[in-house]
Parts: structure tokens; sequence; C-alpha cells
């Protein structure tokens, strides 16, 4: 959207019909990528996410291997056509630092001390981006990490809220923010739990929020974070009862 509108929410609707508490329409999509351990898609909208897991594998070159424990090394990257406007070719800062919070996201989750000296290699590559993209990855990477048996504490599930304004400006709790929402919105925070050890494990904030309506869009995310915990237990139980 180029210009500014002149609301996000009106008449107890969002832009895009929505209400305050719902997100967008989910998918899941086992083993898209057939050559890596695990893989998995993860649809929000029209944000897609493909996570694919390579690994444990012994670590080249030898000297970056860790004697204790398995390098988990994550790469995020948006693929050109993933965006209307045009992208730059290339990891740039963003991608760097979405790379470096998907790893941080799953080191503390993944029994890593079982693969001393091996690298554990994810991929989280976006087809198409309508916001919350790191979010989606973190959801697919939880995915494709199980679909690889590689043993976790939890799987690591995330929904992201944010703070979009009504005609008047005064601001109003949602989640799963969508692109609109996240260029012109006063607040959005990217947030993901491991909810069988109740960790938070990724968490950051755009703009501002009172306590109050951080505390909100939390628990708002809490129960869709329940939501989508289950549709990936069902998306996981479903692959490996097909494949026995
Ligand atoms: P996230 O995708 O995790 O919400 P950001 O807040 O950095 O991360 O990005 C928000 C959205 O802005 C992205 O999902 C994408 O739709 C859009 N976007 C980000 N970088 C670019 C880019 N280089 N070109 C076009 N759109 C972009």
């Amino acid at each position: 959207m180029e210009t500014k509108p002149k609301y996000l929410y009106k008449n107890s609707k969002r832009l895009d019909g929505r209400n305050l508490d719902d997100y967008r329409k989910m998918k899941i999509k086992m083993d898209v990528v057939p050559n890596a351990q695990g893989s998995a898609e993860v649809i929000f909208g029209k944000t897609k996410v493909t996570a694919a897991v390579h690994g444990p594998r012994v670590m080249h070159p030898r000297r970056l291997a860790l004697p204790d424990k398995a390098l988990l090394r994550a790469k995020y990257d948006m693929f050109s056509f993933s965006v209307e406007d045009r992208k730059r070719p290339g990891p740039g800062r963003r991608e760097i630092e979405i790379s470096k919070v998907t790893a941080e996201a799953f080191r503390s989750v993944v029994f890593l001390e079982k693969f001393p000296r091996t690298v554990i290699d994810l991929f989280v590559s976006v087809t198409q981006a309508d916001a919350s993209t790191r979010i989606t990855g973190i959801n697919a990477a939880s995915l494709a990490l199980a679909a690889a048996g590689i043993p976790m504490r939890s799987l690591v599930v995330g929904v992201t809220f944010g703070k979009i304004y009504d005609e008047k400006g005064v601001g109003h709790v949602a989640i799963d923010v969508d692109k609109p929402e996240d260029q012109w919105g006063m607040a959005d925070v990217a947030y993901a739990r491991a909810p069988a050890t109740g960790d938070v494990v990724l968490l950051q904030m755009d703009g501002d929020m009172t306590k109050e309506e951080f505390d909100k869009g939390k628990k708002m995310a809490d129960k869709a974070i329940d939501v989508v915990y289950k549709a990936q237990i069902k998306a996981l139980k479903d692959k490996f009862e097909v494949s026995k």
C-alpha cells in the first residue's frame, strides 16, 4: 500500500475483514523439500515460508566444529519474487538479523549436546511476503527440525501481535499483523514460545506499546499459539502415521 490509510481498523473490523484476535488462514505442508532431512511450508494468509533442515552432519571446516555440541546455523532469505516492490538481491542487514534470531530461538530447544562436532543447517526461505515472515519461518523451522528427527525439548510456536489505529487515531491490539498493519501500524511484536518448556525464545518489538497493551497482545497471541501448536502436532502425527 503506497499511501498511509486513514484507518487500519473500523467498525470492529480490520482492513481484510478480520477481528482483532483472528489470525489469517493458516496451512501447513510437510516434506516440501524431499532432499532435505526435514522440511515444511507454513502459510499465514499471503505469507508463505518454507524451512528445510540438513544435518546433523560433520562440520567442515573442522576447526569451526564445537567439541561438546552441534552448531545450529540458520539462513533466512526472501526470494526476489516474494515482494511486490523490487527487493535487493542477497542478504542485507535484515536477513542477517533474522537468521541470527532464528538460530537463537532454537538453540535452547534442540538437544545440541547429543551431536558434538556436527552442524545442523536450517534454511528458511520466504516465497511470498505479507509481513510476519520471521514468525511464519519459525513455525516452519520447528516442523522441519521435528520432521528431520532431531530431538527437541519442545516445538517452537509463534504468532505476531501489533497495534493498529482506527479512524480517530486510537490504537487497538491485534494479532498476526499483515503488510499494511506492519508498515503503517503503531507497533508490532514478533513473539515465539517453546510450549513444552514454557520459555519465550523470540521477542522483538518495533514501535511503542504501553505495558497494558503489550500484556493484552501477548495474551491474545498466546491463545492463537495454543491453536498453532496443536496444528503443528497434528501435521507431525499425520506425517509419521502415513509413512509408518
Ligand atoms: P517480518 O517479515 O518478520 O514481519 P519485517 O518487519 O522486517 O519482518 O518486514 C515486514 C514485511 O515487510 C515483510 O514481511 C515484507 O512483507 C516486507 N519487506 C521486508 N523487507 C522488504 C524488502 N526488502 N522489500 C520489500 N518488502 C519487504
